[in-house]
């Protein structure tokens, strides 16, 4: 008996699973957007249950105010970048895995990269540009989505296929038209969250990709499921494709790939851990070692690979290769971006948005 034999041995004798569902998912690649803690949680099972090659992404570092619902991130790692550690967490555990991460926020510009070859993509982001960006690439390549969200007692999870079911944008069109220039949804510091809640998220959404991957047999698809933690309730939720939707759409002219897209500016987006902001585009990747020497010089500190940690007074900022950063102990958006323009850095055009969980 192979070590794989053995390894799988539980999960070969499932009713409906079995060897060669085990061997695609050996040759499945899977990206995972985001590594809060649903995210983290996905890449374990992912990687646990066989997935060949996964892509991590998360545009965040390892806050201590998270770390109640992410377990696979230590006190250690408060300040690293989530994907660095979540990739090195699940290398540990599986050798054969083949695992690569970006410290990235995935907007237009990257998501069709960050999508690369991979057979499904698993979104656990808390941004809704984010999963509307990394949708259209889905759309574009004819690649499942499985969808899952978390936000105070309630989880939401669902297979969304182009061509065969609605898609992202289908369930949740923009709506920053009438809206001003913010998302109206809770985030997890204003309604809170629990890692209970979470981990069944990510249970719903790999237990999803799993099959997709590897049997593609009793896949429920066209219905969103939808569990209330407080009361146990669950509950199946049809879903339809909207002929309008401008990402799949008979009549979207996806030429204008996205109305939200905000390339070549800076956006100030408010994150969860509390007075944490992220600030896209200040920087473009090949200068960070330039900006990175300039601030190691005044006492600034690498955490990781990709990340150089800079304090001002009571103020942290994390500044990513991927051109990003992360502003922590700031009271506003606003606040955020004079810390960004004072450092010396770009990001002069800056518009404010919000995520959720
Ligand atoms: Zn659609």
């Amino acid at each position: 008996m192979s070590i794989d034999d053995r390894y799988f041995a539980r999960q070969l004798v499932l009713d409906g699973f079995g060897r060669s569902s085990q061997e695609r998912l050996a040759r499945s690649k899977v990206l995972i957007a985001g590594l809060g803690g649903t995210g983290s949680l996905m890449a374990v099972h992912l990687a646990l249950a066989g997935v060949g090659r996964l892509t991590l992404v998360d545009r965040d570092v390892v806050s201590f105010e998270n770390l109640h619902r992410q377990p696979i991130y230590a006190m250690d790692d408060v300040g690293k970048s989530k994907a660095e550690v979540a990739a090195k967490f699940v290398s540990d555990r599986v050798p054969r895995l083949k695992v690569a991460y970006r410290t990235e926020s995935i907007d237009q510009r990257n998501s069709l990269d960050l999508l690369g070859n991979a057979d499904l993509a698993v979104d656990c982001l808390d941004s809704m540009d984010g999963r509307r960006a990394l949708n259209s690439s889905c759309v574009e390549r004819k690649k499942p989505f499985v969808h899952t969200g978390a936000i105070g007692w309630e989880v939401s999870e669902a297979v969304l296929w182009p061509g065969r079911t609605a898609c992202f944008e289908c369930l949740f069109p923009p709506v920053a038209q009438t809206h001003g220039e913010y998302e109206d949804l809770p985030s997890c510091d204003q309604v809170g969250t629990l890692g209970p809640v979470v981990a069944m998220a990510a249970s719903l959404g790999a237990t999803d990709a799993i099959k997709v991957l590897a049997t593609q047999e009793r896949v429920t698809l066209g219905r969103m499921t939808v569990w209330d933690g407080r009361s146990g309730e669950i509950h199946r939720v049809d879903i339809k494709r909207r002929s309008d939707c401008a990402a799949c759409g008979t009549h979207s002219a996806r030429a204008v790939k996205n109305p939200q897209s905000q390339i070549g500016k800076s956006r100030v987006i408010e994150l969860c851990g509390g007075r944490e902001y992220y600030v896209t585009n200040i920087l473009s990747p090949a200068h960070f070692a330039d900006a990175g020497r300039r601030f190691l010089a005044r006492g600034a500190e690498m955490r990781g690979e990709s990340i150089v940690h800079i304090r001002v007074g009571e103020v942290e900022v994390s500044l990513f290769r991927a051109g990003g950063a992360v502003v922590r102990g700031v009271p506003s958006a606003r606040e955020a971006a004079k810390v960004i323009k004072e450092l010396g850095l770009e990001g002069a055009e800056v518009r404010f948005a919000t995520g959720n969980a």
